[in-house]
């Protein structure tokens, strides 16, 4: 297998990984074994270390994708009598109160448009209005559409009407900037697939370490219990079930890159980049965007479709052949197409990327980008 061969991933994940980080997985490692134990021990602080500190925070990852690691955390940190309010302006947002619905946990819900930010404001007047709300809920980047949400301004008013955080940080994490230090957050959840560039199969909680050991006995499942997944880990270093140690032992490498790179700031500044080089080649082609620029997080961009002779198939298989795999929308009104800026990917490559839009727009016979009437063009 020639992984050149592989196309680039313009998506969400899972996304193109570096050759250092897919050769990490070239091990077998026993799961009790003194070097993997240091391996989890070492992935586990660097966790830590992206958005808060040691030992008031810590982590406890979780084998699966990153839903796996979100509903883990709502049945561990909310209480049977608790009840979360959710923030949906997405899919995410929205799977976070079908999870609870799913798991018995009482849920009410703050819904706003799928293009707008969530309204700390609405968020407030809900917590003011129901006292048995324990929990506030939220995507920072709600990924169905690429947008950011307000989590700072969230994190505050909740935090004035003393309610716990969860931030699902899947498709931020170690890209956005978010500190414990300066957001009051209970928890934030995130994946080894997204902006950490490592493969998929392991989500994790960085959450309160209090917070995890009042938790014993909540969750429903046996398999996704943080708590005792956390007892485990303190105990000896080891995980309870079977761990992915391949994805493990490429997460390791991958933190390590995120390091080199700078961190999140490092990081972040790439997919800016990224994000800007997009917006311009693909504005230049007629392309809108759905969001405002204030709202859009340099992570995946939405497309209005073109007018004309559009067919998102042809379009994507037509991009496929030329080595770039994107997404489709996630929306229920307009039709819409998904560029991912995040990944093993660099502002050349969204260079080359937009040259190849370009010709695939001829072959089609598209004059331009832009939307057609009717479906919300600029
Ligand atoms: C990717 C993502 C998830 C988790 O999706 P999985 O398919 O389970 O990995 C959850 N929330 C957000 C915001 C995401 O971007």
């Amino acid at each position: 297998m020639d992984p050149s061969r592989d196309p680039l991933l313009l998506t969400p994940g899972p996304l193109t990984t570096s050759a250092a980080v897919r050769d990490a997985m070239d091990r077998d490692m026993g799961s009790r074994d003194a070097e993997f134990v240091a391996l989890n021990a070492e992935v586990r602080r660097r966790l830590v270390a992206v958005v808060a500190a040691e030992p008031e925070y810590t982590c406890v990852p979780v084998q699966g994708s990153g839903t796996f690691a979100v509903e883990a955390a709502l049945g561990t940190l909310v209480p049977r009598s608790g009840k979360v309010l959710a923030c949906v302006n997405g899919a995410y947002g929205a799977r976070i109160r079908q999870i609870c619905q799913r798991i018995g946990r009482d849920v009410a819900a703050v819904e706003c448009p799928e293009e707008r930010a969530v309204d700390p404001e609405a968020v407030d007047r809900a917590l003011a209005g129901d006292p048995g709300i324990t929990h506030v809920a939220l995507a920072h980047c709600e990924t169905t559409t690429g947008l950011l949400n307000p989590v700072p301004e969230v994190a505050a008013v909740a935090a004035a009407r003393g309610r716990r955080l969860i931030v699902d940080a899947m498709s931020a994490f170690g890209a956005l900037p978010l500190r414990a230090e300066a957001v009051p957050f209970e928890a934030v959840v995130a994946s080894s697939n997204k902006c950490l560039e490592g493969v998929p199969g392991v989500g994790f909680v960085v959450a309160r370490a209090e917070a995890l050991a009042a938790a014993a006995g909540n969750s429903p499942s046996l398999a996704l219990d943080l708590h005792d997944q956390w007892r485990a880990f303190e105990a000896n270093g080891q995980w309870r079930f079977t761990p992915p140690v391949q994805v493990l032992a490429a997460l390791a490498e991958a933190l390590r890159r995120h390091a080199d790179e700078g961190g999140v700031e490092g990081r972040g500044a790439r997919y800016r980049e990224n994000l800007r080089v997009l917006q311009e080649g693909m504005g230049a082609l007629g392309f809108v965007p759905l969001l405002a620029p204030p709202v859009q997080a340099p992570i995946i961009v939405t497309w209005r479709a073109p007018g004309g002779p559009w067919s998102f198939e042809v379009f994507y298989r037509a991009l496929r052949e030329r080595g770039f795999a994107i997404y489709p929308g996630k929306l229920t009104q307009a039709p819409t197409f998904r560029v991912g800026c995040i990944g093993q990917v660099f502002p050349d490559d969204i260079r080359r990327f937009v040259a190849a839009v370009g010709e695939v727009m001829e072959a089609m016979g598209l004059p331009s980008g832009a939307p057609g009437a009717g479906e919300g063009g600029a």
